[in-house]
């Protein structure tokens, strides 16, 4: 197993740690999973056991939420020591067939699904959609995601915000084909070579495009691409902002109401990484009839969905209760109708959950712009 150059303590700035203990208090995992990152950083100061270290499976039981380092009150980032050690991994080759299949199907058809780069836009079909053209000037230029392109499940949140965006009379544009991944998850699985590809590719394609903004679907592009692409030349925004300053514009009207109790269930990727806590808020509470309900874990405690970190790919080591099933569990103690989320994995996870916990008479899982769609005027 090859290190990079940079070693261990320098990269991860291991001398600042002191020990405190508070990632690993706040490591929403450690209920159900061995995982003690704190251990890792101590232990990742003697390059001599770097490859022990990796060889240990809770390294892949870390969802990348990044509740270390908003906890670290010395600014480190300890979830990074594991991914540093998953790239080791990745770099002998000896990685699960899940993940080196999600791998090399980024690298081939530019997303972790195994689906055609060609099919990529076939959401689309029977809207109307504007695509974006390089170089011709556009307010909002919308990135979809591998996940919402591909998965039938929750491409209703690309189609319903097409509806809506078409009803707002904006002006933006969808890209086409021609969008490849992201690299979150890329990134969390310890490819790093892949991933300094796909900034470099996505990078210079996105700057060819005239845009004011760029739009992501996800939380998961919104982070990546806020965070890990220096040299775009856009500011990045979740949909959730957009729609909320939309709906103080008033261009946003919603027919009919929804008597129903919802809870917002804050992904990781865009509280706890991208500080937007309130917007989805609003757009819940703007539903004529909602009545807006909220977890005890919120905003910056929320519990994490395990979605993230690449273990869509990845099975846990952990049979006890999954976090998804906590969270949907006390969505039950809330008495809520329905668990609102802004994200396309919650959805996959905690639904899953629902339903192998079957509530699924009584409670509904729906990403926002699912609910949106079914009340926005035709
Ligand atoms: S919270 Fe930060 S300083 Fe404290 S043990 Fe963890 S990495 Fe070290
Ligand atoms: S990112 Fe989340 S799951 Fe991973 S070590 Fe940090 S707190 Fe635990």
């Amino acid at each position: 197993m090859s290190i990079e150059s940079q070693t261990f303590t320098e990269r991860y700035d291991l001398l600042g740690c002191i020990q405190c203990g508070r990632c690993t208090g706040g490591c929403p995992v450690t209920v159900r999973a061995d995982l003690n990152v704190r251990r890792f950083v101590y232990d990742a100061y003697n390059e001599e056991k770097l490859e022990e270290l990796a060889r240990l499976a809770e390294i892949w039981d870390c969802t990348a939420c990044h509740t270390c380092a908003v906890r670290c009150p010395k600014g480190l980032k300890p979830l990074e020591v594991l991914l540093g050690l998953r790239t080791m991994i990745v770099e002998s080759g000896k990685v699960e067939p899940t993940v080196r299949d999600a791998l090399q199907s980024v690298l081939l058809e530019g997303n972790p699904w195994e689906k055609a780069r060609a099919a990529r836009s076939d959401w689309m079909e029977g809207l109307d959609v504007k695509i974006a053209e390089p170089g011709v000037p556009v307010e909002n230029l919308f990135f979809v995601c591998c996940t919402i392109a591909y998965d039938p499940r929750v491409q209703t949140i690309a189609k319903n915000l097409v509806r809506i965006l078409n009803k707002a009379g904006i002006d933006y544009a969808f890209l086409d084909d021609s969008e490849i991944c992201c690299g979150s998850e890329v990134y969390t699985l310890g490819e790093e070579g892949l991933f300094e590809m796909l900034v470099e590719d996505n990078t210079a394609f996105l700057n060819e495009f005239s845009a004011t903004r760029l739009i992501t679907l996800s939380p998961h592009c919104f982070t990546t691409y806020r965070k890990q692409y220096p040299d775009l030349k856009m500011p990045v925004l979740h949909y959730t902002q957009l729609l909320e300053e939309l709906l103080r514009e008033g261009k946003l009207t919603w027919k009919g109401d929804l008597q129903k109790k919802i809870v917002f269930h804050d992904p990781c990727y865009l509280g706890k990484q991208g500080d937007v806590y309130d917007e989805p808020r609003q757009l819940l509470k703007s539903i004529p009839g909602v009545e807006l309900l909220e977890f005890d874990r919120r905003r910056e405690r929320s519990l994490c969905c395990e979605g993230g970190g690449g273990k869509m790919w990845v099975e846990s080591t952990s049979k006890k209760e999954r976090l998804a099933e906590t969270r949907i569990k006390d969505a039950k103690e809330l008495n809520a109708d329905i668990v609102a989320v802004a994200c396309p994995f919650c959805v996959l996870t905690l639904e899953d959950a629902m339903k192998g916990l079957g509530y699924e008479e009584e409670m509904r899982v729906a990403e926002i712009m699912e609910l949106l769609g079914e009340f926005v005027e035709a």
